[in-house]
């Protein structure tokens, strides 16, 4: 394959420049004896130049090997806003994974050229993130092996609509690319039903649901739009006889997927959606890369929930009378707690005043960060609150940052906030309740400022493609949990015990997703305990604690990032500022912890340490 041949040859250029002899000008070669000063002074100024062209070929082979990599997967590469392969669909059959194992077997010994001592603390990074990538890109495939159990990941869907609803090329161009993509779709799903092997039930019906809203895309308005391009007679009718055949191909794949859960169900054969013990390690352990397994972590969370009830019991005990003068107290903690949580949040802002709130909220937490010296800000680059688009919307999606991806870095970044009218009246009530006066400081904090939006003006500030493609979640998540602990213990609300009590049930949310997905997946937890788990001991909703239960049986590890990040995070914090004492400078340290950009927790704690 010419993909492999091409990183062969680039890295023969690569070793062969970092042989090469330095200027002499610049050798550290003395006249013998002991060095002098000066010696010294040439000598490390060599070893800098010496770090600096390391840094260099690494930075050419990491970015030459991302190139391989998007055009290897086209589909990955939309996401990531390339579209040079978008006519491409990748066909999930042996010869592909075949290829694909190929690819990464010799991109590892082709990285394992680089000695990572040699090169400076953020390239450091990158190559551990980049040497993370290769082998859990090997893991998925060869040893996880979802492409067999998990019907869900089959999805044409998602890239044709990035294709339609992004304006990177003209109407017809881009309409070209998705006729080009539906023309495989037949070939795409009968490569898929070669590959499912007993997979878990939940995860039948979650392919079955995800593919009939893939045929929604494929709709009349596709049709209608098409039919109104000025595409030719002829294109027009090959893209309507391929959408015909690509809906033919997904309501056959619908009707497989149906009868094989009848008789999986029939014979008792489907496997189950939990993964165990060891695979659930090793996919922490990729996922995540912290310093920690997933049952130090699970651990950890049970003592953060135990700790948190104590503390939110505390202020319960305090505040009780102030709200119910005369409501007894009840003798059960959790129970008062629970009391009080449902009480208050009937505080909340009107339905209209929703998206303006937010829109208010965001320069007065930049200020507070400000007066506090909390970290550093860019204030050239405000945020822009808009209204979720339409296409970003879906259920639960309240609010979320949408940042310019790395290949389109002019791009502004928008605070996305769906319109709570536009759930109906009694989802929308229950939202605000959920998004009470208090949980809405939080969510601000957590999606915007000091959260998600300023740690991404921080990582913007030494871009990378490594850090920026291959982000670690655990890190984002994790920061922005930190940040709303953070700020509240700064004074955001003026220690104020509602705001410290609603944080408490919101930071559960994060400790109990932990706890339950080491649970479902190691330690056979059962629904009817995790509901219980989630609505007596986490406060909350039954309609979230289902929700959050068919979550956690479909997916692995992610409900963990949130806690795992911050736990890291926090526990950092703590540490140093036992050892730094009165030199500790907040400030100080969330600059320079943001400063590595979106590289995992552990990475960044190896190198913040070694700094000094
Ligand atoms: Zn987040």
């Amino acid at each position: 394959m010419s993909n492999f041949r091409n990183l062969f040859s680039m890295l023969a250029v690569f070793m062969v420049l970092a042989c090469s002899p330095q200027d002499p000008a610049e050798s550290p070669a003395g006249e013998g004896g002991a060095p002098n000063v000066a010696d010294v002074a040439v000598a490390e100024r060599a070893d800098r130049d010496q770090a600096g062209q390391d840094d260099a070929l690494f930075t050419a082979f990491a970015e030459s090997w991302i190139e391989e990599l998007l055009a290897l997967e086209p589909e990955w590469a939309i996401y990531q806003g390339r579209y040079e392969w978008a006519d491409q669909v990748t066909i999930p059959n042996v010869a592909g994974r075949a290829a694909r194992h190929e690819f990464l077997r010799s991109s590892l010994d082709a990285l394992a050229h680089f000695d990572p001592v040699r090169l400076t603390p953020p390239r450091r990074a990158e190559y551990r993130m980049l040497k993370n990538r290769m082998e859990s890109m090997l893991w998925y495939q060869d040893r996880f092996r979802n492409w067999q159990w998990m019907p869900s990941v089959y999805n044409v869907a998602g890239p044709i609509s990035v294709l339609l609803n992004t304006d990177f090329a003209p109407e017809d161009e881009r309409l070209g690319l998705v006729s080009a993509r539906l023309a495989a779709v037949p070939a795409f799903f009968e490569a898929a039903r070669d590959n499912i092997d007993r997979p878990p039930l939940e995860h039948v019906e979650l392919a079955m649901i995800r593919s009939r809203g893939a045929l929604a895309v494929f709709d009349d308005d596709l049709l209608a739009r098409v039919r109104a391009s000025s595409l030719s007679a002829d294109d027009i009718q090959r893209f309507e006889e391929r959408l015909a055949a690509a809906q033919a191909a997904i309501e056959d794949w619908i009707d497989w997927l149906d009868t094989l859960e009848a008789r999986l169900r029939a014979e008792g054969t489907a496997r189950s959606f939990r993964i165990g013990e060891t695979l659930f390690e090793e996919k922490f352990a990729f996922d995540v890369q912290a310093d920690v397994s997933a049952r130090e972590l699970y651990e950890r969370a049970l003592q953060e929930q135990a700790r948190l009830h104590e503390e939110m019991d505390e202020i319960a005990v305090d505040i009780w009378s102030r709200h119910f003068p005369d409501r007894p107290m009840p003798d059960e903690p959790l129970e008062r707690i629970g009391e009080l949580i449902d009480y208050l949040s009937d505080r909340h802002v009107a339905i209209e005043d929703f998206v303006p709130e937010i829109r208010r909220q965001i320069p007065a937490l930049a200020e507070f960060v400000t007066e506090r010296d909390l970290l550093d800000q860019d204030p050239d680059k405000p945020l822009i609150v808009r209204e979720t688009p339409e296409y970003l919307r879906g259920a639960g999606n309240i609010a979320s940052v949408s940042a310019p991806g790395p290949f389109n870095p002019g791009a502004e970044t928008f605070y996305n906030v769906t319109p709570l009218e536009t759930y109906g009246p009694e989802m929308a009530a229950s939202y605000l309740r959920e998004y009470n006066h208090w949980i809405l400081q939080i969510l601000n904090i957590h999606e915007a400022i000091p959260g998600h939006y300023t740690q991404l003006l921080h990582a913007n500030r030494s871009p990378s493609l490594v850090k920026s493609l291959f982000g670690n979640g655990a890190m984002i998540e994790g920061w922005a949990v930190y940040a709303e602990r953070m700020m509240l213990e700064e004074g955001w609300g003026d220690h104020e015990p509602e705001l410290w009590l609603m944080y408490g049930k919101w930071a559960l949310r994060v400790v109990t997703n932990a706890i339950i997905d080491y649970g479902v997946h190691v330690l056979d937890l059962e629904r009817e305990e995790a509901i219980r788990l989630m609505r007596e001991e986490a406060f909350q909703e039954a309609s979230e604690a289902t929700e959050k239960w068919r979550r956690a049986t479909l997916s692995q590890v992610q409900l963990s990032t949130y806690f795992s990040g911050f736990a890291e995070i926090y526990d950092f914090r703590e540490r140093r500022k036992a050892e730094l004492g009165e030199a500790f400078k907040l400030r100080d340290f969330h600059n320079e912890f943001l400063s590595y950009g979106s590289a995992p927790v552990a990475v960044i704690v190896d190198l913040m340490e070694k700094h000094e």
